[in-house]
Parts: C-alpha cells; sequence; structure tokens
C-alpha cells in the first residue's frame, strides 16, 4: 500500500458541509460562518511520550483528537474541521483500519470533519490541528478570572493517573476497577457541549491536560489573580476514593490527562445542565498563588507541580 492508497483508503471522504475543498487538493478550502472568529489549536502526540506502544489503536485513534477538541471545548468553539500529521514507522493495514475506526467515530459524533493531513515515514507521532469558531468577543479565555468568581470542574478527576501508576507498577487494581481507570486514560471525552453552553456565562476556561494545580496556575497567571482549592471538593470516582490519601492527592492535583474543563464563574451564575457534572472547588481570590485547602480549611502541603515535558 503506497502513501496514496494509504490516504484514499483510510483518510478521505467526500466533502462535508461547510468544506468546499476537503482531502486531495494542496489546501483544504473552508466556508466561514460570516463574522465568526476562528480558533485554532494543535496538539502533538509522541509514542512512549503521550501513549503505550500496546495501546489499542481504535482508542489511540479517538484520543489523539479528544486531547485536540478538548482545546476547543475549553475555548468554547464549535468544531469545524481538522488535519492530521501521521509517521508511521510501516503501512500496517490493521493498525490504520483501528486508529481510523477510533478517529472517524469521536470524528462523526463530535461533527467535525478531517479536511487534509500529511503523512510520512517515521517514528510513530500523531499531530492534529483543529479548526473551530465562536461568535466574536464569546471565545472562552484564561484570562477573565475575577476575584470573587467561583472554581468549577467538570466530571471527575484523577482516574487516568492513577491507570498510569497501574501500568507503572506503583498501584494495583483489577477487573472492572481496573477498566474504568482505563477508560479515563484511553477515551477521555471532550467537553464540547459544556465548552459552548459556557460562552457568556464562564468568566475564564481552560482543559486540563497537565494536571490540575499546573494548569489551574496558568489560569491565575493569565487573569492575575490567586485562589484556594478545596482538595475534599475535588470530583474523584469510587475507585480513586479507596486509594491512599498519597496517591488521591497526587491523582487528583497532579495527574493530568484528564481532558476536563475547569472555569471561573460569578457566585450565583447559571450554569447549564449539558448531562455533565459540574463541581464548585475554589474562590479566586487577590493574593496571587494557588492555595490547597482541606476540609478544616487548614493548608495542606502537598509538595506537588504539574507535569512539564523538560523537567520529568
Ligand atoms: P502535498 O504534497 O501537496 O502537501 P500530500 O501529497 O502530502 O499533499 O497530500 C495529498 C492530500 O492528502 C492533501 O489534500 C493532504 O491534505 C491529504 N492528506 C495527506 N495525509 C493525510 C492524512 N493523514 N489525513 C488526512 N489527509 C491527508
Ligand atoms: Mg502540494
Amino acid at each position: 500500500m503506497g502513501e496514496f492508497d494509504l490516504i484514499r483508503r483510510f483518510f478521505q471522504r467526500p466533502a462535508a458541509a461547510g468544506v468546499e475543498v476537503g482531502v486531495g487538493d494542496d489546501c483544504a478550502v473552508l466556508v466561514p460562518t460570516p463574522g465568526a472568529r476562528w480558533l485554532v489549536s494543535s496538539d502533538m502526540l509522541v509514542e512512549g511520550r503521550h501513549f503505550l506502544s500496546t495501546v489499542d489503536p481504535a482508542r489511540l485513534g479517538h484520543k489523539a483528537l479528544a486531547v485536540n477538541l478538548s482545546d476547543l471545548a475549553a475555548c468554547g468553539a464549535t468544531p469545524r474541521g481538522f488535519t492530521l500529521a501521521l509517521a508511521l514507522p510501516r503501512a500496517d493495514e490493521a493498525w490504520l483500519a483501528g486508529f481510523a475506526q477510533g478517529l472517524w467515530a469521536l470524528a462523526d459524533a463530535s461533527g467535525i470533519p478531517l479536511i487534509g493531513g500529511d503523512t510520512t515515514q517515521g517514528p510513530l507521532n500523531l499531530c492534529l490541528t483543529v479548526f473551530g469558531e465562536a461568535p466574536p468577543g464569546q471565545a472562552l479565555l484564561r484570562s477573565g478570572a475575577r476575584v470573587g468568581d467561583e472554581i468549577w470542574v467538570s466530571g471527575r478527576l484523577g482516574d487516568a493517573r492513577l491507570a498510569l501508576e497501574v501500568f507503572r507498577g506503583r498501584v494495583v487494581l483489577a477487573g472492572e476497577a481496573f477498566e474504568q481507570v482505563r477508560v479515563a486514560m484511553e477515551l477521555p471525552t471532550p467537553r464540547l457541549a459544556l465548552g459552548q453552553a459556557l460562552r457568556g456565562v464562564a468568566t475564564a476556561a481552560l482543559d486540563i491536560s497537565d494536571g490540575l494545580l499546573g494548569d489551574l496556575g496558568h489560569l491565575l497567571a493569565a487573569s492575575g489573580v490567586g485562589a484556594t482549592l478545596e482538595l475534599a471538593a475535588l470530583p474523584r470516582s469510587a475507585v480513586l476514593a479507596v486509594q491512599p490519601p498519597a496517591v488521591q492527592q497526587e491523582c487528583l492535583l497532579a495527574g493530568g490527562d484528564d481532558y476536563e474543563l475547569v472555569f471561573t464563574a460569578p457566585p450565583g451564575a447559571r450554569l447549564p445542565d449539558v448531562g455533565v457534572p459540574l463541581t464548585r472547588i475554589g474562590r479566586i481570590e487577590a493574593a496571587p498563588g494557588l492555595r490547597v485547602v482541606d476540609a478544616r480549611g487548614e493548608r495542606v502541603d502537598h509538595g506537588l507541580r504539574s507535569f512539564d515535558h523538560f523537567q520529568s
């Protein structure tokens, strides 16, 4: 199978609505919604760094797109298209079929067409770019949090990190419990509907990819504010809730790969109900820095920091 057969077989489909020219020409041609703003984001996934070589290719196809869609969700964008740049050691048909199936399933469920990309031989590496739209002035940014705002998070935190610790041999889980946290790690759900529903409601937002402490820290820095987080309020699964306190803290605060949205909103704001649980986890304050407190309001000395590719 040559490069162009591969593209035709796995990644080319008839152009979708809003796409004048899709895969097959030198550029894709998109039809913008009049007046809308473009929102663009890229995320690269490198074997051994972002995923294990043994991962099911369909799950990898899902995750590669999910982590990119999560950035659109964080900004409240409506997905419009994505590109896929793929380096593959060889054209393994079974692997490609699985990967494409996972990718297309999430693309179809999210209403986002594949509009182009690049395919090359090389160490397994996936780089996607997503394009979305939002009305002028309505993109959710990191910089809008105000003193007195409440801090909210969607879904549950820490399960993906717990699964990683099982793979690393630091935590033992079996059966249903392991499958549940493994799904959190391998099949994250981008919170697109929530992000769009938070336009005009949230003052600031981002998605958690590298761990709550670090990612929330970026939001605080961008907004020029500080915050206090309540450790006991952080939403966690029944599987994580029975782990030792130190493991729970690490997974919740510095886990990474959560792909949940953290956002701020004034007290009393009418939050949207899109079927995703929302939990209030803290408050924005004027004093700079991020404090974590326990159920009695005492400072928790966690000693944790977020994932950093060049410091880990
Ligand atoms: P060019 O050499 O002009 O950059 P390519 O030969 O690399 O174009 O690709 C041919 C067409 O296939 C282009 O439309 C490109 O966007 C698309 N394409 C290449 N690889 C992929 C891929 N992995 N997924 C989707 N589209 C792809
Ligand atoms: Mg060309």
